[in-house]
C-alpha cells in the first residue's frame, strides 16, 4: 500500500522541572474540572496530572496520565535524582493493573489527560503561575497509508472486461474489425 506525507496537528504539555515548585494547584485545578458536576468536589485523587513530591530534596515532578494500558510493564529501572532513588513507576504516565495511581476513586476506571478539550484549554497550566507547564500546538508532517479509489467502470466497460477476459483482447479487437466492415 502507497503511503504519502499528511500534516498533523499534535497536541502537548511542556514541562519544566526547574520550574515546578510544587504547589499542586494543577491537581487541584484538574481534578474540579472532572468532578461531576463540574466544580462540585475538589480531589487529587481524580486528576488527570499528579505531583511526584520530594520535600526533602526539593524535587517536584509533574506527571500527566496517558493511556490505559492493560498488562503491567516487566522490565523497570530505577531513577536516582539528587541522591534519593526513584522507580521507574514513580515517572509513568499510565493508568495499569500494578498501581492504583490514575484511577478513578468510586468506579476505579482508568484517568487519562484529554487535554481539557470541552474548555479554552488546558486549565492545569491555566492556573500553573510559575509556569511549570506549557501548552503547545505544532504541525508535523506523517506518512500516512493512502487507499487509491477504484474508478468506478460503466457497463459497457464492465461487459468488455468479461469478453477480454474469457477470449482475449485480440479476439475481441478482430471482431470489433469485421463487425465495422460488415456494417459499411
Ligand atoms: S501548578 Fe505548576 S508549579 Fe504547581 S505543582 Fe503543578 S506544575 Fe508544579
Ligand atoms: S490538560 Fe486538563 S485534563 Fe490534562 S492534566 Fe491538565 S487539567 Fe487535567
Amino acid at each position: 500500500m502507497k503511503s504519502e506525507l499528511v500534516k498533523k496537528k499534535v497536541k502537548k504539555i511542556r514541562i519544566n522541572l526547574d520550574k515546578c515548585i510544587g504547589c499542586r494547584a494543577c491537581e487541584l485545578a484538574c481534578s474540579a474540572i472532572h468532578a461531576k458536576p463540574k466544580y462540585s468536589s475538589i480531589n487529587p485523587a481524580r486528576s488527570r496530572i499528579r505531583v511526584v513530591i520530594d520535600n526533602f530534596n526539593d524535587a517536584y515532578v509533574p506527571i500527566i496520565a496517558a493511556d490505559y494500558s492493560k498488562a503491567a510493564c516487566v522490565g523497570r529501572n530505577d531513577y536516582t535524582i539528587n541522591g534519593k532513588t526513584y522507580s521507574e513507576c514513580s515517572f509513568c504516565g499510565a493508568s495499569c493493573p500494578s498501581r492504583e495511581l490514575f484511577r478513578e476513586p468510586d468506579s476505579g476506571l482508568p484517568l487519562k489527560c484529554d487535554l481539557c478539550e470541552s474548555e479554552s484549554g488546558p486549565m492545569c497550566v491555566k492556573v500553573c503561575t510559575a509556569n511549570a507547564l506549557v501548552y503547545e500546538e505544532r504541525e508535523v508532517e506523517v506518512k500516512e497509508e493512502v487507499k487509491y479509489k477504484v474508478k468506478e467502470l460503466s457497463d459497457m466497460e464492465l461487459g468488455l472486461r468479461s469478453l477480454v477476459d474469457r477470449y482475449g483482447s485480440q479476439k475481441i479487437v478482430d471482431s470489433i474489425v469485421r463487425m465495422t466492415q460488415k456494417a459499411r
